[in-house]
């Protein structure tokens, strides 16, 4: 459904509902965020200098990386600068017991009101493992309540993230690296108090600004919206694309294929022979049989609360949003079994909506299937993440009544809503070689939601 636009009385109705409700919550004022452009690799990865806090081998290795990456870094705060930090990254790999942190963190602290606007503050520690004294433990765990507290204490679009490495993950290991540039970059806009688990190496692409290329990867629900940015990154990324969407959106689709030189192919996922239609597809020209991602992103809302649900709302939100998905993989996974797969999970899932108990149960159910389906992909060398977008601009939620979709955009750290090329840049970050040592994660897009974990 198009997005209806209000004439002008109501437009300043809902500009001072805004500032209202920003002002009684003590929320967030919305910045412009600096964002990539779905069709152009040419951004800086920053937006100014990189700060590297930390000592020893890490921090060193972390500093020569973003160095050769042909980033402004620095080392030491000395004396106060007049610097605008594009980035600050915190190295605590070395956390053994809680008060080791206190130094960088406070010098972290010392740095915040010398950040630019969109600036990233990115933590890399240890996640916490089995077996770990209970004071290595607590002070590793308690890097994630630094992180999440930051995102809420950040304003001018500055974000915190963090990167948590498994146990005998380096440093300097694709996957830690490649993430890293990730959290840092206008590539993750939206992406607010996460903390991302790597686990595996990865691998590095032969080009970082085109990590995709020579990949073959299935986008449903590619007409519009999210899908449809989705398309545009990844074939900006270098991927061959195959996009998916219901006959009655067989023209939008077509467009938005045209525009990248994919193909286009009218699929009901929900029908029963979907998975053999799709491995059908890419058999042929000009994909010749190679299927290295799929995306999960179609998907459907049919909001009601649960007193006055009926099947016709709760039934086909089940099987668009997660027995389709369930079906698709399992057929496709057996021809092509080292597939990567991401799948649009939603932050409804996590935390739960009124008005939304069919669609969270879909959601939550995604995040589950992820995980089981994440060791059976990697036996074969492939991997199954999700990503959970918060409130994005899109024609779904323009569905959402007025005042909902306006406290909406503002309970998040970032006080506005996503855009659809925040989550594509998410997907195609997980797609990535890079991310090869990301598997069974959820990767929440949605500026960190006020509401849920
Ligand atoms: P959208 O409604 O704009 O686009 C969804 C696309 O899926 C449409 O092109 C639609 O035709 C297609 N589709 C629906 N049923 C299909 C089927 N049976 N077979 C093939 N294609 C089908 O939605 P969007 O906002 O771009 O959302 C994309 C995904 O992101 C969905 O899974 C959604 O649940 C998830 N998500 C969105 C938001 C948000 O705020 N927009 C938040 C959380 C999660």
């Amino acid at each position: 459904m198009p997005s209806p636009t209000l004439p002008a009385p109501l437009r300043g109705v809902t500009k001072q509902l805004n500032r209202s409700i920003t002002q009684a919550l003590g929320l967030t004022e919305a910045v412009t965020l600096r964002r990539t452009d779905p069709t152009s690799v040419d951004a800086p990865l920053t937006a100014g200098p990189v700060l590297v806090i930390g000592q020893g081998e890490d921090a060193d290795a972390v500093a020569h990386h973003l160095h050769d990456a042909h980033l402004d870094v620095r080392r030491n705060l000395a004396a106060p600068t007049q610097q605008r930090w594009g980035a600050v990254v915190v190295v605590l790999t070395d956390l053994d017991a809680p008060g080791e942190e206190a130094e960088r963190v406070l010098a972290l602290g010392a740095t915040l009101r010398e950040l630019a606007r969109c600036a990233r503050v990115v933590t890399i520690s240890r996640a916490v493992g089995e077996g770990d004294a209970p004071a290595t433990a607590a002070a590793r765990a308690g890097v994630s309540g630094l992180v999440r507290s930051l995102g809420k204490e950040l304003r001018q679009g500055a974000t915190a993230n963090g990167i948590e490495l498994a146990a005998g993950v380096a440093v300097t290991d694709p996957a830690a690296l490649g993430t890293l540039r990730f959290l840092l970059s206008a590539r993750s806009a939206f992406v607010d108090g996460q903390l991302l688990p790597v686990t595996g190496p990865g691998r590095a692409p032969a080009d970082w600004t085109r990590p995709l290329v020579g990949s073959v990867v299935v986008v449903t629900g590619a007409a519009r919206g999210i899908g449809a940015e989705t398309v545009r990154v990844l074939a900006r990324d270098g991927a061959h694309v195959l996009g998916v969407d219901v006959p009655a959106a067989g023209e939008a689709l077509a467009h938005v294929m045209n525009e990248v030189g994919g193909v286009a192919l009218q699929l009901d996922i929900t029908s029963p022979d979907a998975g053999e239609r799709l491995l059908e597809r890419v058999a042929r020209g000009p994909f010749n049989g190679r299927l290295d991602v799929l995306v999960h992103n179609a998907g459907i809302l049919r909001d009601k609360l649960l007193a006055n649900m009926r099947p016709e709302q709760w039934e086909p939100v089940i099987a668009v949003n997660l027995a389709a998905q369930v079906a698709v993989t399992t057929a496709v996974a057996q021809a092509h079994p080292g597939l990567v797969q991401v799948s649009l999970a939603s932050t409804s899932g996590i935390a739960g909506n009124r008005g939304q108990t069919n669609y969270g149960f879909s959601k939550a159910g995604v995040i589950g299937a992820t995980q089981a389906w994440a060791p059976v992909l990697a036996a074969g060398g492939g991997r199954a993440n999700a990503v959970a977008p918060g409130f994005i601009e899109t024609e779904m939620t323009a569905s959402i009544p007025t005042m909902q979709r306006e406290i909406s955009r503002r309970v998040s750290s970032l006080g506005q809503g996503g855009k659809p090329v925040d989550v594509a840049e998410a997907v195609a970050f997980l797609a990535s070689p890079q991310a090869g040592g990301i598997n069974g994660a959820v990767l929440r897009v949605c500026g960190q939601n006020l509401v849920g974990r």
